[in-house]
C-alpha cells in the first residue's frame, strides 16, 4: 500500500467549561488535590489518545457499531470487510486485514497561552473544585467530600490531527488537483468527512470525566485544513490550504 501524502487538520480546542482529563497523583506533595489532570512540565495538556478515543467512541454510537465488551468499543472481526472507523481509527494488529495502517493521528495537544484568556493564564490554568455527593431526596450533602483538578474555562490548547492518505483511500491515486474540500477522491473524502463530524457531535457532548455533571464542554476554533503530497517532502512544494474557518462550515458535500 503506498502513501500519498498526508492531510493536516490545525487548529485551537477551547476550554468552556472545567475539563478533568485525570493523571496521576504520584510525585504530587501532600496537602494536593485527590484527583489531580494530567501534566507535563507541570502544565496541563490534552493526551492525543484522550481526544482519539473520545472522537472513535462519539463514531461508535453515532453509527450504532457494535460493540466488543471485551475491548470496552467498535472492532470488525478480522474475517469481515473493516468499516471506516476501523480503517481510519485502526484496529488490534491480529484483526488487521488489507485496510492497511490506521490513517489517522492525534497529537498531543498543549496549551497556546496567547489564545488563553488572561483569568485562566494568571490562575495556572487550573483549580481545585471541592465535590460532594447530594442526595436528591434531601438535598443533603452525604459522603466525605473530594476534591477534584480542573483546567479552567478559557485555557486554549493547540490541535494537531493528520490523516495518512494511502492509494487505498483515493481513487484518482493522485492529490495534484484537490484544490479544496469537495475535490478529495472517495473514499477519502467520506472518512475525512467523518472525523470533521465527529469533532462537531463532540462541541456538544463532553471531553474527560464528569461529563454529565458540567464537565468538559470544548469548542474547536480557528480550524486549518491543508493537504500535503508526498511531492512536498522530495521537492519543497504542493502544499495547499482546502480550508480555513470555524468547525461548522468545514462540511464536506
Ligand atoms: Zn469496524
Amino acid at each position: 500500500m503506498k502513501l500519498l501524502g498526508f492531510l493536516r487538520l490545525k487548529g485551537n480546542l477551547r476550554v468552556v467549561t472545567g475539563l478533568h482529563i485525570g493523571g496521576s497523583s504520584a510525585g504530587i506533595s501532600i496537602g494536593a488535590t485527590d484527583s489531580p489532570v494530567i501534566k507535563v512540565n507541570d502544565r496541563p495538556y490534552i493526551p492525543g489518545s484522550s481526544l482519539k478515543g473520545k472522537i472513535r467512541s462519539l463514531l461508535e454510537i453515532s453509527r450504532d457499531l457494535k460493540i466488543d465488551s471485551k475491548l470496552g468499543r467498535h472492532e470488525c472481526k478480522s474475517s469481515d470487510k473493516p468499516c471506516d472507523v476501523c480503517v481510519v481509527f485502526g484496529r488490534a494488529a491480529e484483526r488487521k486485514g488489507d485496510e492497511g495502517p490506521t490513517r489517522i493521528i492525534f497529537r498531543d495537544c498543549y496549551i497556546n497561552d496567547e489564545l488563553s484568556d488572561e483569568t485562566a493564564k494568571k490562575s495556572g490554568y487550573t483549580e481545585i473544585k471541592m465535590e460532594n455527593a447530594i442526595n436528591r431526596i434531601t438535598s443533603r450533602v452525604e459522603g466525605a467530600l473530594r476534591d477534584a483538578e480542573r483546567v479552567l474555562p478559557g485555557t486554549v490548547f493547540d490541535v494537531e490531527i493528520i490523516y495518512r492518505v494511502y492509494d487505498e483511500d483515493a481513487s484518482s491515486k493522485s492529490l495534484k488537483d484537490v484544490e479544496k474540500l469537495e475535490d478529495l477522491p472517495d473514499p477519502l473524502k467520506g472518512r475525512f468527512n467523518m472525523v470533521l463530524e465527529a469533532m462537531r457531535i463532540l462541541e456538544n457532548d463532553y471531553l474527560g470525566g464528569k461529563g454529565t455533571r458540567g464537565y468538559g464542554k470544548v469548542k474547536f476554533e480557528n480550524i486549518e485544513i491543508d493537504i500535503i503530497p508526498l511531492e512536498f517532502f522530495q521537492r519543497g512544494e504542493g502544499v495547499k490550504v482546502l480550508f480555513n474557518g470555524a468547525l461548522e462550515e468545514a462540511v464536506i458535500k
